[in-house]
């Protein structure tokens, strides 16, 4: 049996600026998808985004956006990854809990706005988010 660690109370706290940006650019992106990189730090299952990349070589379209994992460097400040839904759904889709990268996945719904944005875990169970 595998030593269980102490649970934590997880959360996602985005920073105001950030979601700004995000939901920015999901519209301008629209309406394909459009994926970012989620820039931050995690401690404690607290999970603090405080910036964004562009990730290299990002193919989208109206119903995938992914980009090659291997062609991101190893960076511990990589804790996720936000892509947009233009279909409306703020659900992760199998290939999305697939292509599962990081601590989280966040998920902004059409029509981008604050009340669009929804943070998983890679089972597809929602985590708590907080804009600070
Ligand atoms: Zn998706």
């Amino acid at each position: 049996m595998l030593f269980k660690k102490k649970k934590f109370e997880r959360k996602v706290m985005l920073k105001k600026k950030v979601l700004d940006s995000i939901l920015s650019f999901c519209q301008m992106k629209h309406p394909n998808e459009g994926v970012l990189i989620l820039k931050g730090k995690s401690k404690n299952g607290e999970i603090k985004i405080d910036g964004l990349v562009i990730p290299p070589f990002s193919e989208t379209g109206p119903t995938f956006a992914g980009f090659p994992h291997s062609f991101l460097p190893f960076d511990m400040s990589y804790v996720g990854i936000i892509h947009s839904h233009p279909s409306g759904s703020a659900e992760p889709s199998v290939i999305d809990l697939h292509n599962f990268f990081g601590l989280v996945s966040m998920i902004v719904k059409f029509p981008y706005d604050d009340d669009s944005v929804f943070a998983w875990d890679s089972n597809g169970t929602a985590i708590p988010l907080f804009i600070e």
